[in-house]
């Protein structure tokens, strides 16, 4: 024991905590977890160079092709020849400039919103909202499949923080019933990691009963959904009266960077004056706001995006189903496969990948336990030849799971 004591003194603080922190990683690799970030050697776009190797590619969120974008890009270069590069300073102190101002009000046209307030990331659109709109005493209310950056605001938030099941407007209303103080309703559009779409309808007809107010981070349905690609509530036909508080991201199907609060005059000055992570932080690059300015009128009026997009969907979830792989619900591009273990599911994309194919393996704790899947995503940059593609190699891969599975049991 006093040789152990000795052994113990001798280490360093920074030994000790290597240590610490090396269990902790090994846990995580022992339960399948552990993370990898695969090294992206080429632009966005269907075919991309990952590690060294050419892989056709169902993973990102440029879901209307326009990360890449030749008109985007050039965009951006004669905004950083006009404007710099640095944002230089808060949008508050002398950050904010004329890119910055007429995208917002782009965004507002846009969305058919009296005011829209740009911010760096959806990350930190969502910790603003909901930290500047309830606090101590209120109550957030949040779908519990609800992305982890509006789970996390509703904690910072400090308001009483309650989770429903998911897009059940019966469970949002018990708990409606026990709000007290302002209260915010917060629900992904169209869900990241499962591509369904939150019943708004419903939930804001509860919400109305009980005067909450609703808010809506639409970051996957942008672009895709709507028939202007107004996302959700252009499909509902829904306005600021339902909801009040609208979330979009710049950095899926705008293929830029940034995101978006659009809603009332009085909502956006609120996030000016008092919404922290607004604030404190550095303004976008403003050629990246000249970008976005051009990919909105990309996304707006190149309606064979969005049509093309739809037909990949409808034939993607016809051949799935030819080849008995069951998806998930989902009319978006997001089209999640269903394993369950993280192993299999590791096991599935890495055989997916010895064929070419890259998709993502998400598992928890970004996805409920026992629910690991792989998330299948479609681009209107996809040809119909490369979907093709992707659901022979998933017939082939999904059988040898199976046969593994049938020689394990
Ligand atoms: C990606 C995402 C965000 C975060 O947006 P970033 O701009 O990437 O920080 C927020 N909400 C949802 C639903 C998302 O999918």
């Amino acid at each position: 024991m006093d040789d152990l004591l000795l052994v113990i003194h001798a280490l360093s603080v920074p030994d000790i905590m290597s240590f610490d922190l090396a269990v902790r990683l090994a846990t995580r690799h022992a339960e399948h977890l552990y993370r990898q970030r695969p090294l992206l050697e080429s632009p966005q776009g269907p075919e991309v160079t990952v590690d060294g190797q050419h892989l056709l590619a169902f993973c990102s969120n440029d879901y209307l092709g326009l990360a890449n974008h030749p008109e985007v890009i050039r965009a951006l270069r004669q905004g950083a020849a006009r404007w710099g590069v640095g944002g230089g300073a808060s949008h508050l102190v002398c950050g904010h400039s004329t890119p910055h101002h007429e995208l917002e009000a782009a965004l507002a046209d846009f969305t058919g919103r009296p005011r829209a307030l740009l911010f760096s990331t959806g990350y930190m659109a969502n910790l603003a909202a909901v930290t500047a709109l309830v606090g101590q005493g209120d109550t957030v209310l949040e779908d519990r499949l609800n992305h982890a950056s509006l789970l996390d605001a509703g904690l910072l938030s400090e308001a009483r923080f309650s989770r429903y099941l998911h897009n059940d407007a019966a469970s949002l209303a018990g708990r409606l019933e026990k709000a007290t103080g302002a209260t915010l309703v917060v629900t992904d559009g169209v869900f990241s990691m499962d591509g369904d779409l939150a019943d708004l309808p419903a939930l804001c007809a509860e919400a109305r009963r009980k005067n909450a107010w609703v808010m809506v981070d639409d970051a996957h349905g942008f672009g895709p959904l709507g028939a202007h690609g107004g996302g959700i509530v252009e499909h509902f036909g829904l306005g600021l009266d339902a909801v009040p508080v609208l979330v979009g991201t710049l950095g899926k199907a705008f293929g830029t960077a940034g995101a978006f609060v659009a809603g009332s005059e009085e909502l956006v000055e609120t996030l000016i004056q008092f919404a922290r992570p607004y604030i404190y932080t550095t303004s976008q690059p403003p050629a990246v706001a000249c970008a976005t300015l051009k990919s909105l009128e990309l996304l707006r009026h190149e309606h064979w995006r969005r049509e093309h997009l739809a037909r990949l969907i409808a034939r993607f979830r016809q051949g799935a189903a030819g080849i008995g792989l069951t998806l998930l619900d989902s009319p978006t591009p997001i089209q999640p496969l269903l394993i369950g273990t993280s192993e299999r599911t590791l096991k599935l994309s890495g055989l997916l990948r010895e064929r070419g194919i890259l998709v993502g393996a998400i598992r928890p704790p970004t996805v409920p336990a026992g629910s690991a899947r792989l998330r299948i995503t479609l681009s209107a940059a996809h040809s119909e030849a490369q979907m093709e593609r992707l659901l022979v190699c998933l017939d082939e891969c999904w059988s040898i799971l199976a046969k593994e599975a049938d020689s394990d049991a």
